[in-house]
């Protein structure tokens, strides 16, 4: 590696959070050398009941006056192994918070953009794009607001796949079988998925043909019910079958709908490590792996996912990121610094103020993000919108 020998020492350590939506709080730290240096990680956790603060204040502790070279010094220092980051979705999220804050200091003291970094890391040729192609997340804009309430028909469906469309994405996503959970009372096509059928034509008549629909499932089906589902999915001209069940943990059920599917298969979200995303791949358990940022093992970790897997099987890597703008803005690097093929997540319309919440401003255009000029991430949570729209803590 050209660019060891530098190091980082994290003496300081705060939270904060801000509230996007009823349902959506944004949760980031920072990690600090006192001496003007500072790396931040997002660690929301709509999806778990635990929260990671306490967890990320106890692993940085161990951190405490150490010279830190890399960002997997949070693990050896820990005495943490993959097996327990990969079964401890919380454990995961703490470290990838805190691999992602790491990251972001080291490059900031090699005077380094995180994706330039990413590559010097790794002996990777060549100068990345600093645009990212993006593809829009509309499901969370069809739940409350703090604008107003959710319009989870078909019509609203199809409205928030024309404002996207209109701001220039060429790809939406969805998730509507809010109606289905298994198990049903019957085989075959659940009578429940009827009306998410419904909200599926709705958005891709809007979309059209030349532009691209994907679906997630968030693992509401079983294995009969997804066999029954993949017809009137790609008959409806969807792009992509997200997560009918859990890949993770019902691999074997998903690796049997991959193999009766003739749609592409995408999934593992909650993954966490190059180790297990290339199983995935290598027991034809997927097509489209997803690491998160939040969960993968922060932006290295995302970026040697991308790199090791691209390599092997071309257009197999698209991020996940229905989170904040600290999340995005890390995912976007990694994304850009391994070249990514599909686009990358974006949670969209969450809420209106959402790029003011980075310091520079989040900069999103016709479905591109572009990477702002500054070293290490290149941008911060602005302590002015905690102040408006949020609270900092110390643990
Ligand atoms: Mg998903």
């Amino acid at each position: 590696m050209p660019i060891a020998g530098e190091w980082f020492t994290p003496t300081e350590l705060s939270f904060n959070s801000i509230k996007a939506r009823p349902e959506t709080t944004w949760v980031h730290f920072s990690l600090s050398d006192g001496n003007g240096t500072t790396g931040q990680g997002e660690i929301t956790d709509t999806q778990l009941d635990q929260s990671i603060a306490p967890i990320v204040a106890r692993l940085a502790n161990n951190l405490r006056g150490q010279k830190i070279t890399s960002d997997s010094d949070v693990i050896t220092i820990n005495n943490l192994n993959v097996e327990q980051i990969e079964t401890d979705i919380a454990l995961a999220t703490a470290v990838s918070g805190l691999r992602c804050a790491i990251a972001d200091t080291l490059a900031q003291v090699l005077q380094l953009p995180l994706v330039d970094y990413l590559r010097e890391l790794y002996d990777h040729d060549g100068k990345a794009d600093r645009k990212v192609q993006l593809y829009s997340n509309i499901n969370r804009a069809l739940k409350p607001t703090f604008d107003g309430p959710s319009d989870r028909s078909p019509d609203g469906f199809a409205e928030m796949a024309q404002r996207a469309m209109e701001a220039g994405f060429t790809t939406a996503k969805c998730a509507p079988f809010d109606e289905c959970q298994g198990p049903f009372s019957s085989t075959g096509l659940p009578r429940e998925a009827e009306i998410g059928l419904d909200r599926i034509r709705a958005a891709k008549e809007v979309i059209g043909p030349d532009r691209t629909l994907l679906v997630d499932c968030h693992s509401r089906f079983d294995l009969d019910s997804a066999l029954a589902l993949e017809p009137e999915l790609r008959a409806a001209g969807v792009g992509w079958f997200e997560e009918p069940v859990d890949p993770i943990n019902d691999t074997a059920d998903f690796r049997l709908i991959r193999d009766k599917a003739e749609m592409t298969m995408a999934g593992a979200e909650k993954g966490y490590g190059v180790g297990l995303f290339t199983k995935l791949m290598e027991d034809d358990v997927l097509d489209v792996v997803m690491p998160d940022v939040k969960f993968c093992g922060g932006p290295v970790e995302a970026y040697l996912i991308g790199r090791e897997l691209e390599a092997r099987w071309e257009g197999s890597v698209s991020m996940h990121c229905p989170s904040g703008p600290l999340s995005l803005l890390a995912s976007a690097h990694a994304t850009a610094a391994f070249g990514n093929k599909i686009p990358l997540e974006h949670a969209v319309y969450e809420a209106d103020w959402r790029q003011e919440v980075l310091e520079p401003f989040e900069e999103i255009k016709d479905g591109y993000q572009t990477l702002p000029d500054g070293y290490g991430l290149g941008g911060r949570i602005d302590p002015v919108a905690v102040a408006m729209r949020g609270k900092q803590w110390t643990e």
